[in-house]
């Protein structure tokens, strides 16, 4: 008999829609559980189809490969969050499936601190406390005090900042992520302190202007490589001469080099193709081996 699943399944969903570089391939399956009950009968279904399950948010650091994922690839969105305040400090509870941006300046302006770096950062909670994503002067690894996990798809646990053993753009999380089924953050915890409205505002205004100016424009992942110790990889492949180089409708952004940009049309095969530009002419000028921070499914 079939199951009856809580949550909708999307047959053959073009990720492109759900990835910020607008291309890619299709997933077989494309659900967005909303509680830890739907994710935990989602897991279920696809260990009894025997379908590969990958856990996603807002698909900003992402790209789907054109031929496509034979398997299930479900964004969580539950959004619920809880301040518990101690005097002149706080926790804030938010659910994996809440924009990280968007939260941020809501406690800001609610004259809570510790957030205000986020302001700009594309994405959703779950895929901040995978990459441990940071810019602004800090990083998910400063504040975060404790996750909520799903673990084999039927397991809540929570696991300390200590667990998750953090580093740049790193975390423990990343390296489970090719399980059969992976560990779904469900939430974090965050310190908080106490901090003017008025001050906090006006930082996050800062930031938002200055990322601004210094984001190109277009569908894009963010930086697609890590930066190498020391150095920068927009640096590297500025000085490889790569900026202003396109192939199909993808280009690296002229702007910022550790950008590429899809102009419109761009196909997964044509960013691949740049990434490996990218990586062969850096590595034979600089003896250097560009890491990717977006993730290839
Ligand atoms: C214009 C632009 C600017 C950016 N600037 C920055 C920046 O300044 N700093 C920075 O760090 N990043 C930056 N990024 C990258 C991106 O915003 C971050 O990596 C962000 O945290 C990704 O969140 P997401 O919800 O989109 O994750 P996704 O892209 O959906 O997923 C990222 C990874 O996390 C996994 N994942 C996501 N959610 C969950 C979950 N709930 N449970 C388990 N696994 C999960 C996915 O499987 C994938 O491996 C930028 C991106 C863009 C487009």
């Amino acid at each position: 008999m079939p199951v009856a699943l809580p949550v909708t399944l999307y047959p053959d969903e073009p990720m492109a829609r759900h990835s910020s570089w607008r291309a890619g391939g299709t997933v077989r399956y494309y659900a967005e559980p909303a509680t830890p009950d739907e994710a935990i009968a989602l897991a279920a279904w696809a260990r009894e189809q025997q379908l590969p399950l990958i856990w996603i948010g807002r698909g900003t650091n992402l790209l789907v490969h054109d031929k496509g994922f034979d398997g299930v690839i479900a964004a969580y969105r539950g959004q619920r969050w809880e301040l518990i305040e101690h005097g002149e400090t706080a926790e804030v509870w938010i659910e994996a499936g809440a924009p990280m941006a968007g939260t941020a300046r809501r406690l800001a302006a609610m004259g809570w601190a510790g957030l205000e770096w986020a302001e700009g950062l594309p994405g959703a909670v779950g895929g901040a406390i995978v990459g441990n994503a940071g810019c602004y002067g800090g990083s998910v690894a400063e504040v975060l005090i404790a996750a909520d996990l799903l673990l084999n798809g039927s397991e809540c646990v929570e696991w300390s900042v200590h667990d998750l053993a953090y580093t740049y753009r790193e975390s423990v999380l990343k390296q489970l992520l090719h399980a059969d089924i992976p560990p779904l953050v469900l939430a974090g915890r965050f310190r908080l302190q106490r901090g003017d409205p008025a001050a906090l505002t006006a930082r996050m205004k800062a930031i938002a202007a200055e990322r601004k100016q210094k984001t190109p424009a277009g569908s894009s992942c963010g930086s697609v490589f890590k930066n190498p110790a020391g150095d920068f990889a927009g640096r590297l492949i500025e000085a490889a001469g790569l900026k202003g180089v396109r192939i199909g409708d993808a280009e690296i952004s002229t702007l910022h080099a550790n950008y590429i940009i899809n102009h419109g049309q761009a196909r997964a095969a044509d960013i691949l193709a740049l990434i490996d530009l990218a990586r062969t002419k850096v590595a034979e000028q600089f003896g250097i081996t560009l890491q990717l921070e977006v993730r290839i499914i």
